[in-house]
Formats: structure tokens, C-alpha cells, sequence
């Protein structure tokens, strides 16, 4: 959505309907009052709607309109008429008979009201349009978090899966536990963890078999407000065989390269 659409003028609908003459008092001050702010959009709306209004005028016969037509409308052609024929160049009343200027008038009028029908049409499709993308991407976020907590599942209840204890060098904090799927991913959980201080997250590292290879960063995630943490690595940077320990660390929000702090909780992955 573009800032244009989102600050979209409300005045500019009214321009039409300005210009025939056809608002109530309260409106057409109101117009007034936003023309006289120098609008560029509502002034050239307002320029190209007289322009329509004078060539309906210059159409009129020398009757007097009011005969044939009633209303605000013609009091505005009529204005209109009189100020085309004060400026000049108004070319030499034509021959058209009556009944075509009421058809002018009418055809003329019904294309304002069309263009006024269709920007209210165009506003609702743009809301509904919104709700929809809205209700989509709310089903997508579903149907990915439905797929993830499959995936999860299937992590955790295939035997083929390797359970990896995460004891905490600090023994009052729980046991995590890691479940490796070669194909699926890790899955590192644990109950009544305590938050770590603001700012600051977990992230899970991969230390891999080959002597001297620095800590593989993986993903970071907080403890959720009741102390449960349930983190999904679908794509793991190691697979199991590569990798010695799994460990967790409390790094700053959005996690680090390599780690900045000792580790709370560590697993042993190799010699299984
Ligand atoms: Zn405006």
C-alpha cells in the first residue's frame, strides 16, 4: 500500500459534486474551505469538472433553463454560462435543440455520478482487498506453524531420532533435552527456564568433532513468560556426526557469531 493510497484526500470525491453546484451548504464550505488551501489535486479536479460544466453551458439554449431543468445543478450552469459569456470567447450559441441539452445535461450529470459511484466502489474493494491479504497471511502464519509443529513431532517419535541430555553446569537449573533427526532437524526443549535479563536471549551452538573448529552459531530464542523452550533447528549448520557437543548460551538479542559467554547448558552428541 502505497502512502498516497493510505492519505488518500477525502475532499477530492466531493469535487464533483462541487462543481454542479450539488453539496449541502455544510460540505460545500467545507470544499471551499480545502480549495482555498491550495489542494493541486482537488483545484485540477475542480478545473477539468467547470471545464465539463461550461461546455454543457455553452450548449444552452436562450431560454431560460429553469424551464426545462430544476435544481442546484442548473443554477451553477447557469453561473457558469453567465461567467463563459462575460470572458469572452464564447463561441456563437448553436443550433442544438432543446431536448438535446436536457440529454447533454443528463448524460453529463450521470457520468459525475458514475465517477463518484466508482471511487466509493474502488475504496471498498481496496478494504476488503486489505481484510483478504490480511485473513491470507493469517492462514499462512497457521499453516507454517502447523507444518513446524509436525515437523517437530515427527522429530521427537521417530526412533530413528538421537536424545541428546543438556545438563546445566548450575544444578539448580533443569535438564534440557535435544532430539537430533538427520533429516528433520534438532529439537532442544525444557520446562521452567528462568528469562534470561532483557535484551538478552539463548542461542545454541554446534561444536564440531574437528579439533580447534570454533562453535557453529545456530538459532537463538527466549524462554516463553511460563519458563517453557521449545526451539526447532529445521536445517542444523552441522549434521550429527560432525558435531561433538551441543550448547547454550546467553548472548545478546539477536545472537552472536561466536559465543560471548560460558555456556549454561551443554550436550554431548559424538560416540552415538
Ligand atoms: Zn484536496
Amino acid at each position: 500500500m502505497s502512502n498516497a493510497d493510505q492519505f488518500r484526500d477525502p475532499f477530492r470525491e466531493l469535487i464533483e459534486a462541487y462543481a454542479l453546484g450539488a453539496l449541502d451548504p455544510e460540505d460545500r464550505v467545507a470544499v471551499a474551505a480545502h480549495l482555498a488551501t491550495g489542494c493541486a489535486e482537488c483545484n485540477k479536479a475542480l478545473g477539468e469538472s467547470q471545464w465539463l460544466v461550461s461546455q454543457l453551458a455553452y450548449l444552452a439554449p436562450e431560454a431560460d433553463p429553469s424551464d426545462m431543468l430544476r435544481g442546484r445543478l442548473l443554477k451553477t450552469v447557469r453561473a457558469e454560462a453567465a461567467a463563459a459569456r462575460v470572458s469572452s470567447s464564447a463561441p456563437a450559441k448553436s443550433a442544438i435543440p432543446f431536448w438535446m441539452w436536457g440529454a447533454v445535461a443528463a448524460a453529463l450529470l450521470f457520468a459525475f455520478y458514475n465517477g463518484y459511484e466508482a471511487r466509493q466502489l474502488q475504496e471498498k474493494v481496496r478494504v476488503t482487498e486489505l481484510a483478504l491479504t490480511e485473513q491470507t497471511r493469517r492462514q499462512q502464519q497457521v499453516a507454517q506453524e502447523l507444518a513446524l509443529a509436525h515437523r517437530e513431532a515427527l522429530i521427537l517419535t521417530d526412533p530413528k531420532s538421537m536424545w541428546i541430555k543438556m545438563p546445566a553446569s548450575d544444578k539448580t537449573l533443569p535438564v534440557l533435552q535435544a532430539t537430533w533427526h538427520q533429516k528433520l532437524g534438532i529439537v532442544v526443549s525444557g520446562w521452567n527456564l528462568p528469562a534470561p535479563s532483557s535484551n538478552r536471549t539463548l542461542q545454541l551452538w554446534l561444536i564440531p568433532n574437528s579439533p580447534g573448529a570454533k562453535p557453529v552459531p545456530s538459532l537463538t530464542l527466549r524462554p516463553d513468560w511460563s519458563g517453557k523452550f521449545d526451539l526447532l533447528v529445521a536445517s542444523p549448520p552441522d549434521s550429527p556426526s560432525g558435531t561433538k557437543w551441543l550448547a547454550i548460551t546467553e548472548e545478546p538479542e539477536g545472537g552472536s557469531p561466536q559465543p560471548t559467554t560460558t555456556p549454561i547448558w551443554v550436550g554431548t552428541v559424538a560416540g552415538k
